[in-house]
């Protein structure tokens, strides 16, 4: 694929008008290009930060091709987005990365297939549409698993454990469809960041040791711990396949668990991370920055540390309001993201630290 350059001074299309959007604006802004949100929200922390906003719903098809007129590249930060409704947009503007790699990865059953049809190992699966079909699942694959819904998770969202076969008979089913996923004996948890350009150059971050509570990450470390190190590169092998079999262009995250046998791949998102936000402060260039490089067909920045690693930690909830003692603490790089309302598992900020 040849791309157009995107020359700084014209107009980047994001969906999606969250933390990941804003980031993405800032990046661009630096870049000296102008950012349009569509979001459907009337209050975007990411249209804060930009020169124009859209709001309209992620299935309005004149809305969408409205917007996209006006911009010269569109890409988004959000992948519960309809793929359907997004021809409006490539009617009008180049989509990166491509509405195929949303349709991949907005589906928990989809996005394990095809990674095992290139040859990656997820954690053992069975979709579930029915209790029948989860007792099944669960007479297949055994417990302890976690049901999940196949859309719309995230953070957590839209999963039960289900510690025993009686689990199975008294556990709520949400009316959505559904998947049962065996539980993972995990040594630690890991991500793959990288960023592909449309000649097909890719790199990567170095990847990050990630730590989650209740489901949402925690903190992010770099360098990560041995037992990870160990299995990055048979991951960076799985999430270049993946994003070669998409002709992707972007950023791409994959989640693994490092396991005794090696990693099992947990699932992707077709979008800049929370798990890479120490690439700000921490790398050359940031998943950010590179993002709008390779969505703009400029060429990449390096993904090298600058220093030895990096911490992350996020600000969840009631976390943010400590921002002043963080603040007191000169090594701290503080981000917050400017929502209105702190309200619980709600993603504030973050903040990251060297490690020098
Ligand atoms: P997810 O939204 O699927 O990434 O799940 C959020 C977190 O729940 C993961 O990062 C893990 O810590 C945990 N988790 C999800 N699926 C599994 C699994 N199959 N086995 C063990 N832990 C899991």
């Amino acid at each position: 694929m040849t791309l157009r350059t995107i020359s700084p001074g014209e107009t980047i299309g994001i969906l999606g008008g969250g933390q990941l959007g804003r980031m993405i604006a800032l990046a661009a802004a630096n870049l000296g290009y102008r950012c349009h949100v569509y979001a459907p929200e009337a209050d975007s922390i990411a249209a804060d930060v930009s020169a124009a906003f859209t709001q309209g719903a992620y299935d309005d098809e004149s809305a969408l091709a409205a917007f996209a007129a006006q911009c010269a590249v569109v890409t988004y930060e959000f992948e519960n987005v309809a793929a359907a409704p997004l021809a409006a947009v490539t009617a009008h503007a180049p989509l990166h990365p491509p509405a195929r790699a949303l349709e991949v990865a907005q589906d928990r059953v989809n996005e394990k297939a095809f990674v095992e049809e290139l040859g990656g190992r997820p954690a053992p699966w069975a979709k579930v549409d029915s209790r029948d079909d989860l007792r099944a699942a669960i007479a297949r694959i055994g417990t302890p698993g976690i049901l999940k819904t196949r859309r719309d998770g995230y953070d957590g969202k839209g999963q039960w454990r289900i510690m025993t076969p009686d689990d199975a008979e008294t556990v709520e089913l949400p009316g959505k469809s559904l998947i049962y996923e065996g539980f993972v004996a995990f040594a630690a948890e890991f991500s793959v960041i990288l960023v592909r350009t449309a000649g097909g150059e890719v790199r990567f971050w170095d990847s990050a040791e990630n730590v989650h509570k209740d489901g949402i990450l925690d903190t992010s470390t770099v360098p990560a711990s041995p037992v990870i190190l160990a299995q990055v590169e048979a991951a960076r092998t799985l999430a270049a396949m993946v994003a070669d079999a998409l002709d992707y262009v972007g950023v791409l995250t994959l989640e693994f668990f490092a396991t005794d046998d090696g990693p099992v791949f947990n699932e992707m998102a077709p979008r800049v991370h929370n798990s890479g936000h120490w690439t700000i402060e921490g790398a050359i260039a940031s998943q950010f920055e590179n993002h709008v490089r390779a969505i703009c067909g400029l060429p990449l920045g390096s993904t090298a540390l600058v220093t030895r690693g990096a911490v992350m930690e996020n600000l969840i909830g009631d976390d943010a309001s400590g921002w002043a003692a963080i603040l007191a603490d000169p090594e701290k790089h503080l981000h917050l993201y400017g929502k209105a309302e702190a309200r619980a598992g709600r993603k504030m900020g973050h903040v990251t630290r060297l490690v020098r």
